[in-house]
């Protein structure tokens, strides 16, 4: 363990969620990438879908909640760890929770939605789950590749090129 409480490992993995985060951002979508893990293998990989699935369900920590179940055969995720680059939002916080998931590591905070920490904290919530909770591994990447994304957009904006504002992305 580092001095911030996780592991080399930790990092490593978050790197895979981070590379999830760059497709989407490829993709036009706001960088935000997951992977679940169980015993130490990458068992789904995900990424933001919003706009290209054209579903406010579309995002990274859903998908591959969806697509681990799928691959390990069952919901019960008791043994996973998920890595999400950013806080997750309540719709996912809520999966979550479904899920079992046993931990959850993410990387940068989320002031306008975030719900292990930022906006709220559904673990003070006498829910039939908790998830540990790991905040802030590789924050500052994580939060400089949203930063990159939303100033490429205004600058394309500003081009005349596009129409989305970050305001099409984020809750108010
Ligand atoms: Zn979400």
């Amino acid at each position: 363990m580092t001095q911030d409480g996780y592991s080399r490992e930790d990092t490593a993995f978050m790197q895979a969620a981070l590379e999830e985060a760059r497709i989407a951002a490829s993709l036009g979508e706001v960088p935000i990438g997951a992977v679940v893990v169980w015993d130490g293998e990458i068992v789904a990989r995900a990424h933001n879908t919003r706009e290209t699935d054209k579903t406010a369900l579309g995002h990274a920590e859903c998908l591959a909640i969806d697509a681990a179940c799928r691959t390990l055969g069952g919901w019960r995720l008791h043994r996973a760890t998920l890595y999400v680059t950013l806080e997750p939002c309540p719709m996912c916080a809520g999966a979550i929770v479904n899920a079992r998931i046993a931990r959850v590591v993410y990387g940068a905070r989320d002031a306008r939605a975030g719900a292990f920490g930022s906006v709220l904290q559904l673990n003070n919530y006498p829910l039939n789950h908790k998830p540990a909770l790991t905040a802030g591994v590789c924050e500052a990447e994580c939060r400089d590749l949203m930063t990159e994304f939303f100033a490429s957009l205004r600058q394309k904006r500003l081009n005349g090129g596009l129409k989305r504002t970050r305001r099409d992305f984020l809750p108010k």
